[in-house]
């Protein structure tokens, strides 16, 4: 059996999870998900279209919202239970921060990032993993009757396989210190339109976008384009753009049909994120620049000039 640990936010589940599912689902017909504080009735609902027939519940008063050590308390809980010979998550920030807490405490080892795994005994198994950034892929050995890993985003395909997903509820035993650190509040613009993680189009801005204000124009193509508007670290930093949208090792990782870059130089913590996009366009005044060299399509231009001319033009083929 594997538990696939699906994080969700306030019952919208990341969709990398049923990309993680797929993954456990090629090495075992037996997958479990293990979902964790409200809305587990929605959150079941979708994972028995991906071929989970059993969604383990964890519940208790404390665990409304997401905390991770809690989640960790029930990861735990269940591996003793259930005894999973292998535990997976998504190489998220929260699927990583979860799975680290239970290696810790159960003093098991953890890989992360995984891109392939393959079990090939009762307590041995061979991963491939993502290091500095993807650059370079890492062959790896690990030995541990519970394999605890974290996938990497779009390394597999979330493939359905409709059917109903029964929910088992239990318990989870918590102490104070286990809830100490969680959300306390959300600020900031609330998530509307197209997630970036599973946008089909990404138009991102990086320093050359000269402040905030040229988003807007960002923001306009990516309407008109059914997409997301993603960003460099340099923006976040700069308070620019909210962290939610940065892309790249410490961002998010996306893998779009098409990625529109706009004065982003291609540092390769930004290329980590964006590698697995179809077709990816970048805009820059530099023809040097390192993302050129990874561009499809490489636009040598200014971009306060070009992006007007691009939106309408987006409007005049979209009829919009
Ligand atoms: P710059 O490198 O300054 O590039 C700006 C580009 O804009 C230049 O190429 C310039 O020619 C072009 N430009 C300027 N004006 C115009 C114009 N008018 N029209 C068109 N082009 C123009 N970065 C990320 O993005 N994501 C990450 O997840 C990330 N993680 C990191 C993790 C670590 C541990 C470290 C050390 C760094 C990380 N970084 C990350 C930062 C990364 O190294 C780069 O500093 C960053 O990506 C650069 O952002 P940028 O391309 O927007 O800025």
């Amino acid at each position: 059996m594997i538990i696939v640990y699906v994080d969700h936010d306030r019952g919208e589940i990341d969709p990398l999870a049923f990309q993680v599912v797929s993954a456990a689902r090629n090495l075992d017909s037996d997958v479990h998900a293990l979902v964790v504080g409200n809305n587990a009735e929605k959150c079941a609902d979708e994972l028995g279209n991906f071929g989970i027939r059993t969604v383990h519940h964890g519940t208790n008063d404390k665990l409304a919202d997401y905390k991770p050590m809690a989640s960790a308390r029930a990861v735990l809980d269940a591996m003793e239970r259930l005894s999973p010979r292998a535990v997976f998550a998504a190489g998220t920030p929260r699927g990583s921060e979860v799975l680290a807490h239970v290696a810790a405490i159960a003093d098991l080892p953890l890989v992360t990032e995984c891109s392939a795994i393959e079990i090939t005994g009762a307590d041995t198994a061979e991963v491939t993993r993502a290091r500095w950034g993807g650059n370079l892929l890492e062959r790896s050995k690990v030995s541990s009757a519970v394999l605890l890993a974290t996938i990497q985003a779009h390394a597999f395909v979330a493939t359905e396989a409709p059917g109903a997903a029964q929910i088992e509820a239990f318990e989870v035993p918590l102490t104070d210190a286990d809830v100490v650190v969680g959300i306390v509040d959300r600020t900031g613009a609330e998530a509307t339109g197209v997630g970036l993680a599973e946008a089909k189009v990404v138009i991102s801005g990086g320093r050359g976008m000269d402040g905030p204000e040229a988003f807007a124009l960002l923001e306009e193509l990516a309407e008109i384009l059914g997409g997301a508007v993603g960003c460099s670290r340099v923006v976040t930093s700069a308070g620019w753009r909210p962290h939610a949208e940065q892309v790249g090792q410490t961002g998010t990782k996306v893998a779009p049909e098409l990625y529109l870059a706009f004065g982003i130089s291609g540092a390769t913590q930004h290329i980590a994120g964006c590698k697995s996009a179809k077709t990816l366009i970048a805009v820059n005044t530099d023809g040097q620049a390192p993302i050129m060299t990874h561009a499809d399509y490489a636009v040598v231009d200014n971009l306060h000039t070009l992006l007007p001319v691009l939106i309408e033009k987006a409007r005049a083929a979209k009829g919009a």
